[in-house]
């Protein structure tokens, strides 16, 4: 099994289906060709996890699976606007404040994917949210940063 990239996207509802496929597009992963792993603010899994279990889920999902036996290089790791992973933080519920501390959540996970795997290639984005609509996922646009 071979799998290029990983996209780790929070498990909100308006990031899922074409929202998902919009995303792991601006990272420039591949149909096909990467793996998906889901979680309540994404950066907060490596980071600081809802339970402490999760981070152990996570390590093993990222190391065992995904490197391992999939040989994944490459990992895109989301952050996103009105995150409820982040609120159950304590993240601040000003959209230009949530913003910096999800930035600054997502640049740290990064950090700490570096330091132990040095060979892989990581990727951030800050994904903002459109209105919602009747029926249907709300437009979003994808920021790499
Ligand atoms: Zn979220």
């Amino acid at each position: 099994m071979h799998c290029n990239s990983l996209l780790i996207n929070c498990m909100d509802c308006r990031l899922q289906g074409e929202n998902s496929i919009k995303i792991a597009n601006a990272f420039g992963f591949e149909p096909g060709d990467y793996d998906c792993l889901n979680y309540a603010g994404p950066p907060l899994w490596m980071t600081e996890p809802h339970e402490p279990e999760h981070k152990d889920t996570f390590m093993w999902l990222f190391e065992k699976v995904s490197i391992n036996a999939h040989h994944v290089t490459k990992f895109g790791i989301v952050g996103h606007a009105e995150c409820g992973g982040f609120a159950l933080k304590g993240a601040p519920q000003v959209p230009a404040e949530e913003k910096a501390v999800i930035v600054e959540s997502l640049h740290k996970a990064k950090a700490k994917l570096a330091k132990t795997n040095p060979q892989i290639q990581v990727k951030l984005a800050f994904v903002a949210i459109g209105p919602q609509p009747p029926k249907g996922l709300p437009e979003i646009s994808v920021e790499i940063l």
